[in-house]
């Protein structure tokens, strides 16, 4: 019998080569082997007769290898090619002939005499039946037939060092000798789901698609439950920890709502509300803002700020560019100063500037800078409110940051991307929502159009006649390549050709290369508009705001994700002029076509967002803002997203009786994930 917990090291049937492959996965121990869960699975139920036509599905069939070859062509290449008998082949037999094309540690793999299972669509060559790259396993002996064929046979991540029977064999031998009893099944009580240990059997090697669907359903569901228990129990913490109250009275906030130029969108004054509540409550604020691209999160995030300046603490705004931080900056300036309040820019370009002003003036009331604030020590001692815009992927790991370097502020996480709630209850340590559900009222439509290449002179003469009526434009481009030299490169030819043909309206170049300051006098020339057009990379991607520009060409369109188009069509639209976003590319491909026509059907933020993830997952969303937590070994979160719900229903339910998991039936929760997990979530919060 072996134990859940044991140690690999302890079990000598394992081969210690093994063991030290095992490692490099982190593999230490019987618990981590059997939740390597298998990628997928192949039906190895059955062997099929040896194929006599091409199919598309892929078969399972097991022969002798008769005879091996090696084909050399042109120059260098190789073909491998191994003959396979069917075991009671007769006179009408046909054999079957497997090809690798330059692969050495296959033919290294298989020699005449060996019985071989391969799995692979048949295909008809020069008369005979062929398999092109089948899957193939080696029998050795015919023990292991019955782990490894004649099943629902599990095929598990490539690993190096470990092959898929090697890696089946072990899982296989520890659980046909594991202690059920040792398997903790960590599912509260209302959840009927069998054990664990049934459900390790089930996933592993199925006995039907039905107790397969319901060992995943307890594995996915005890994860879940697990994750929602240990951010539950922080978060109980969290609302102990005694925080602070930094709102005022909001009389600062008045005053500058009374001077703004237009009156708030109802969503604008209900999520402002939510804001100051939050503010107002001693518990730390954990809060995202999400509104499409020009819904008006700045003047939400100003209201804020005001609130927690009137309440005698000084708050930041963090951007993820440069530029970004300058036009805060300015905005900021223009709006506040006239109330006397202070406010001071810290980017490393203006590391002087600020220098000097602390060193006249009292402190700052808001700063304003990139997210590298968060990291350096920035001299902030009073922080009562940190907002941070345009950054969702700003999670638990970045939060826990902020606490290392001594502050706990209130936190106001802002974007346009809409993030699925299910990821906001984990991987964000569950924040609290406000979402800015409506545009400004004045806005100018934007109309979005795809066009090929051929169009180029109709576009030009289309853009022409918007900058002649006194209008701007941007040109964006993809990168063409990471490499400092080529970008500067590609740019300069870019811009170029594109001042060519606009002259004589003045244009200006734009991208990551151009030095700080630079960069900055550009962007005020843009908007100043003494600069018509800007051709730019995706450095002008977020938040950049210039209410006169209403045209966007994007070259190459097809280059960039939906998410990304829909950004920086966001730049656009801004004003109360009709605005036109023409995406240029010349990709027909099926998949190029929907996406682009996506951005033709709608401009709302949400929808594109629901065509992305249908199109091809949440992605970079979910990868990124995962880093420092523990990925998810089985669930997914969007697929799941109703058991994740069930979970977090569960978690928060036993911590509501139970907030510190003292009785009888709560310890081992207490024991078996908020301890030991803990220590491997311990970003979580
Ligand atoms: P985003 O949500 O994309 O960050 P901004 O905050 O930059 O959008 O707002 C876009 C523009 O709309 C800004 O010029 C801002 O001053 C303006 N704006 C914000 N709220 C309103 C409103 N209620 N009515 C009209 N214009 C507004
Ligand atoms: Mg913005």
């Amino acid at each position: 019998m072996i134990q859940y917990s044991q140690s690999l090291e302890e079990l000598d049937w394992i081969p210690r080569p093994k063991l030290t492959a095992l490692r490099r996965l982190e593999i230490g121990t019987v618990e981590d082997l059997l939740t390597h869960y298998p990628r997928r699975y192949e039906d190895r139920t059955h062997f099929a007769p040896f194929p006599r036509e091409e199919s598309d599905t892929p078969l399972l069939v097991c022969g002798e290898v008769v005879k091996t070859r090696l084909v050399r062509f042109g120059g260098w290449k190789k073909i491998f090619e191994a003959t396979l008998e069917e075991a009671d082949s007769n006179a009408l037999s046909q054999p079957l002939v497997l090809r690798w094309f330059n692969l050495h540690y296959v033919q290294k793999m298989i020699a005449t005499g060996q019985r071989l299972v391969v799995f692979g669509k048949p295909r008809l060559r020069k008369n005979r039946m062929c398999m092109e790259h089948p899957e193939f396993e080696v029998i050795e002996n015919d023990d292991e037939i019955s782990v490894h064929f004649r099943r629902i046979t599990p095929i598990y991540p490539a690993t190096e060092g470990l092959s898929q029977r090697v890696f089946r064999g072990l899982i296989f031998r520890a659980l046909e000798n594991l202690d059920a009893d040792s398997v903790p099944t960590l599912l509260p009580k209302s959840v009927k789901l069998g054990s664990r240990e049934h459900a390790l059997h089930e996933i592993h090697f199925p006995t039907t698609t039905a107790q397969w669907d319901e060992a995943r359903e307890h594995l996915v569901f005890s994860e879940f439950f697990a994750m929602q228990m240990l951010i539950g129990s922080r978060r109980n913490e969290a609302v102990l920890r005694p925080g602070q109250r930094h709102a005022g009275a909001g009389a600062l906030l008045e005053k500058f709502l009374r001077a703004l130029p237009f009156d708030l969108t109802a969503a604008q004054e209900r999520v402002i509300e939510e804001l100051r509540r939050d503010l107002a409550s001693p518990h730390p604020m954990n809060r995202l803002l999400q509104g499409d691209v020009g819904s008006g999160k700045t003047v939400v995030a100003i209201a804020a700020i005001l609130l927690a300046v009137e309440s005698g603490s000084q708050a930041a705004l963090m951007a993820p560019t440069q530029i970004l931080a300058e036009q805060h900056y300015a905005v900021l300036c223009r709006w506040l100063e006239p109330l006397g309040v202070r406010v001071a820019l810290r980017t490393a370009a203006r590391q002087e500037e600020t220098a000097l002003f602390f060193a006249q003036a009292d402190a700052p009331q808001i700063i304003v800078g990139t997210h590298a604030l968060l990291y350096e020590n920035s001299g902030i001692t009073n922080l009562g409110l940190a907002v941070i815009d345009e950054q969702h992927k700003f999670g638990v790991a970045q939060r826990a940051r902020l606490r290392e370097h001594g502050l706990a502020p209130d936190v106001l996480v802002m974007t346009a991307t809409p993030i699925p709630r299910t990821l906001t209850m984990t991987v964000y340590g569950d924040l609290d929502v406000s979402v800015i559900d409506e545009m400004p009222a004045d806005r100018g439509k934007i109309i979005t159009a795809v066009r090929a290449r051929e169009k180029l002179p109709e576009v030009l003469i289309f853009i022409r006649k918007e900058l002649e009526a006194g209008r701007q434009a941007y040109v964006v481009y993809p990168l063409i390549d990471e490499s400092e030299k080529l970008e500067a490169k590609a740019a300069a030819t870019e811009f170029e050709e594109w001042r060519e043909r606009l002259r004589p309206f003045r244009c200006e170049l734009l991208h990551g290369r151009i030095p700080a300051p630079e960069k900055q006098a550009i962007m005020e020339r843009f908007r100043r508009g003494e600069t018509s057009v800007l051709i730019s990379t995706t450095v002008i991607e977020v938040g950049v705001d210039v209410a006169n520009a209403t045209l966007m060409l994007i070259e190459n369109a097809e280059r960039f994700g939906l998410a990304q188009l829909h950004q920086l069509r966001g730049r656009i639209g801004r004003g109360t002029h009709k605005s036109y976003c023409i995406l240029m590319s010349d990709e027909k491909a099926e998949e190029t076509v929907a996406k682009l026509g996506v951005l033709e059907k709608t401009i709302d933020g949400f929808k594109v967002a629901e065509a992305d993830w249908e199109m091809r997952g949440p992605g970079d969303l979910l990868g990124t803002a995962q880093s420092g937590l523990p990925a998810l070994k089985l669930g997914n979160l969007i697929k799941d997203a109703d058991l994740m719900r069930q979970a977090r229903a569960a978690a928060t339910g036993i911590l509501a009786v139970d907030p510190h998991l003292e009785s009888r039936e709560n310890q081992r929760f207490r024991e078996l994930i908020v301890e030991q997990h803990g220590r491997t979530f311990s970003n979580v919060s």
